[in-house]
């Protein structure tokens, strides 16, 4: 059996054809990635999300 434990990315993109934002988790493979818009279909590039930070903060 698989036992892939690839780390998801979290990945945005705002639609240029109809604005929508969008987000998406796909293993990390790339910088950018193109994927199609889940409101109109529209392909869109979306980016990876690094200027998120969760702050997790865990008693050790
Ligand atoms: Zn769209």
């Amino acid at each position: 059996m698989p036992t892939t434990n690839t780390p998801l990315v979290l990945y945005v993109y705002r639609c240029t054809v109809c604005g929508h934002s969008g987000k998406l988790h796909l293993p990390e493979s790339s910088p950018e990635v193109t994927t199609a818009c889940s409101a109109c279909g529209a392909e869109v590039q979306a980016e990876w999300d690094g200027g998120v930070e969760l702050t997790t903060n865990e008693p050790e």
